[in-house]
């Protein structure tokens, strides 16, 4: 580490050269796949020629300039962009510094619309367990991971939780429709416990996460959630953090449910790594209301900066043009089979699952029993290392709730081509029969 930066551990990496396309180069000239798009964000892989040149163009007019002093017609351009991605009837877009920054604005919004309509009993935010939403003691707060929260539990309020609908460990079958009326029953009781005067929204990640490891709800989950919001008058927001920016084969994941959220919040791949941006695209008259009653009480110096918004422009641009979403839905079928092929061969990998590019796989003692990995074998870093060591980035958790075990995240840029799955897939095989001579022996 150096003497005089830190981060959360006292773990070193190389240091970083050059990234190009799927690859990065750190200064010993070793090469790296980019296997899990860092924190799933170089969506559009790195150093696209088109979003370096949109960036430069805009450096030549303005970086910054500051949104109370000035409007920048590149970041109208944009909102009215990401505006016309998302569901109909949201198209109110306010733009932050990522993924965090979007769920403490979404939060804020919620309460602020309530207040407006005359509502001052609902604060309550609903999310899930597991779930990850954010840094910021607002978005600790709804996060369902309790490690992550409960060392700041004096300072900030906890907020609900009911359990994600984890089928594979249950062993439900997503297919049937009981499974999905299973868990919504859960959400009911719970809403029922808390005081459905007293809940102002719920919030959940359509497709989740590095927290459950690319978790696909069973069928009719979310329309049962959305019409259980609508009975007891909560607002929906989804968390497209992760899956914003055409990862999961749509460009907001939204598009995979019959069932329209009030607010999407994003990031992530919405700058694609070229900028920190992330935004909160929401009902319009839920931010009339909020403007007709006083204003919106919330914003960040750094938010909607005409040199974010290029990057953005940029980014959206490669998607659009090189049809990203598609490929990120034929490619993901590609690596979904291609993982299971390992899965076949490797019976510690107790499952596989994800849509389009957000794919993950779970390693387990036992798959039949669902039995995890000890804690103490500390899989998650050690396959990390291992697959590091031969040239392969992936990205793993170790749910930290008792839930579930080590889960690894595969999710390369989409712009990866069919030789550099097979390129990752052989590197993966390799780190995985490592793993196994080293530690399951
Ligand atoms: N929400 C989800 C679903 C995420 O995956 C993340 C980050 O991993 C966040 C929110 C927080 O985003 P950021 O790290 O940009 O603050």
């Amino acid at each position: 580490m150096s003497e005089h930066l830190f981060y959360q551990t006292r773990q070193t990496r190389p240091f970083i050269e050059r990234s190009e396309g799927i690859y990065l180069w750190d200064a010993d000239r070793n090469r790296y796949i980019d296997g899990s798009s860092g924190a799933m964000v170089s969506n559009i892989g790195h150093s696209h020629p088109h979003v370096l040149a949109a960036m430069q163009s805009q450096m030549q007019k303005a970086t910054f300039a500051y949104r109370l002093h000035f409007q920048s017609e590149i970041v109208e351009q944009f909102a009215a962009r990401l505006a016309k991605k998302a569901p109909l009837g949201l198209d109110k877009v306010f733009f932050v510094s990522g993924g965090s920054e979007a769920v403490e604005t979404a939060i804020k919004l919620a309460r602020q619309a309530a207040l407006a309509r005359g509502d001052d009993k609902r604060f309550k935010m609903m999310s899930r367990l597991p779930s990850y939403h954010g840094s910021t003691l607002g978005a600790v707060a709804v996060t369902g991971t309790p490690p992550f929260a409960d060392p700041f539990a004096p300072m900030m309020k906890a907020m609900p939780k009911v359990r994600a609908p984890l089928h594979y460990l249950d062993g439900l079958d997503p297919n049937d429709p009981a499974t999905a009326a299973h868990y919504l029953k859960d959400i009911e009781d719970q809403i029922l416990a808390e005081g459905p005067e007293t809940l102002l929204a719920f919030l959940v990640e359509p497709i989740g996460g590095a927290s459950t490891g690319a978790l696909v709800p069973p069928a009719g989950y979310m329309e049962g959630l959305r019409a259980l919001c609508d009975q007891y008058g909560l607002l929906l927001i989804y968390d497209e953090v992760m899956t914003g920016g055409g990862r999961t084969g749509t460009y907001f994941a939204a598009e995979h449910f019959d069932a329209v959220p009030d607010m999407i919040v994003s990031a992530k791949g919405l700058g694609g790594g070229y900028m920190p941006l992330g935004a909160v695209i929401s009902r319009n008259d839920l931010v009339e209301d909020v403007l007709d009653h006083g204003g919106f009480l919330h914003g960040f110096t750094n938010a909607a900066m005409p040199l974010a918004a290029a990057a953005g422009m940029g980014v959206l641009d490669v998607i659009e043009d090189e049809q990203l979403c598609a490929r990120a839905t034929r490619l993901g079928d590609t690596l979904f089979a291609r993982l299971k092929e390992l899965q076949a061969r490797y019976p510690f990998i107790g499952d596989v699952r994800g849509k389009g590019l957000l794919l993950a796989f779970e390693l387990m003692a036992d798959a039949q029993t669902k039995q995890v990995l000890p804690k103490e074998l500390h899989a998650h870093s050690k396959l990390v290392d291992i697959a590091y060591q031969n040239g392969l980035i992936i990205y793993s958790r170790r749910t930290r709730n008792g839930a579930e075990g080590d889960h690894f995240m595969v999710c390369p840029p989409l712009i990866t081509s069919t030789a550099q799955v097979d390129e990752l897939v052989g590197l993966l095989d390799k780190s995985l029969g490592q793993f196994a001579d080293l530690y399951l022996k």
